[in-house]
């Protein structure tokens, strides 16, 4: 730890670094067909690394915990996260391994279809998990996704735990069901209204009754994010509603990773749940006007 702060990092992400390759449509092609869509762009993205570069580009103190391989899709990751200030040293580049991929697909709409190769991902491990604990420690938040090993997420919770390391929980891609040590360490829990549905058990019931659920199953606070209506908040007291922000949505992508790394930052920094979420719904709004993931996300200059 340094002298200077309490924690080395505000914001510490274990989790995923994909390239995204994006084409945009205007309809979907349904299964066996084929559409023509617009040149491939190719950007940085991964859930994991999306919510560092959302935060870092926030000026949170963040690093990231990931693996990439050594080919161009991994040094293009490696740049954006530089760019975006976030701590590098605990990326780890493999030899001969294929960076995770991200195949998206924009509709009319500016809502995405996505498929992901997980390529390095797939072997950041617990032993990387345990080599990686001193960081852990010395975070104020580690934020955690799905698109690594089951074990490494739960590896990840049990060094938090033990250091007493808050835990922002993103449940994406979302299980069927979610291992119950996770769920209780997830403070918060943060979830779209999909996730929701399906880890709530309530498909269609309302985002307050799906919070109450999470709750009930163990999660020590909820955030649901829900698109251009904002977010529902579920933490000591009622739920409240953060209302959404009108704006013109270009590109949905990472939107959600936009609003967990603005919201682990505010966190961070104790901030309220409440207050967290309506400063990450102002994140989130701004990312959907701009295209890509981690290029759409904003500074603090440009937010304000
Ligand atoms: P995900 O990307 O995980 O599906 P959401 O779609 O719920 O997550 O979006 C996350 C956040 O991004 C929302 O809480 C909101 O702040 C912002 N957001 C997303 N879509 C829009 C939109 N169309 N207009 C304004 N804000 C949006």
């Amino acid at each position: 730890m340094s002298d200077s702060h309490p924690y080395d990092y505000e914001v510490l992400v274990i989790g995923s670094a994909n390239a995204d390759l994006t084409v945009r449509v205007d309809r979907r092609p349904g299964p066996g067909e084929t559409v023509l869509g617009t040149d491939l762009v190719e950007s940085a993205g991964g859930k994991g690394a999306n919510q560092a570069a959302a935060a870092a580009r926030l000026g949170a103190r963040t690093a990231l915990l990931a693996r990439v391989g050594d080919d161009a899709f991994g040094q293009l990751l490696l740049e954006a996260q530089h760019a975006a200030g976030t701590e590098l040293r605990h990326v780890l580049v493999e030899k001969g391994a294929r960076t995770g991929t991200a195949m998206i697909v924009v509709g009319p709409d500016g809502d995405n279809t996505i498929v992901v190769s997980p390529g390095a991902n797939a072997r950041l491990s617990p032993a990387d998990v345990r080599a990686a604990r001193e960081a852990v420690a010395a975070s104020a938040v580690v934020s955690l996704q799905l698109e690594i090993a089951p074990e490494t997420v739960r590896t990840a919770v049990e060094t938090a735990t033990e250091s007493g390391t808050r835990v922002v929980l993103n449940p994406s891609p979302a299980p069927e069901s979610l291992d119950p040590g996770l769920l209780a360490a997830a403070d918060p829990l943060v979830v779209n209204e999909h996730e929701a549905g399906l880890l709530s058990g309530l498909p269609d019931g309302t985002p307050t009754d799906q919070a109450h659920a999470l709750r009930d199953r163990g999660a020590r606070s909820v955030v649901i994010t829900l698109g251009a209506e904002g977010a529902l908040v579920l933490d000591t007291g009622a739920p409240v509603h953060v209302p959404g922000i009108k704006v013109e949505a270009v590109d949905t992508t990472g939107a959600g990773d936009a609003f967990t790394g603005a919201l682990a930052l505010r966190l961070s920094r104790g901030a309220t749940l409440e207050n967290a979420a309506r400063f990450a719904v102002r994140v989130g709004a701004a990312s959907v006007t701009r295209p890509g993931a981690q290029p759409s996300y904003p500074t603090a200059e440009e937010l304000a």
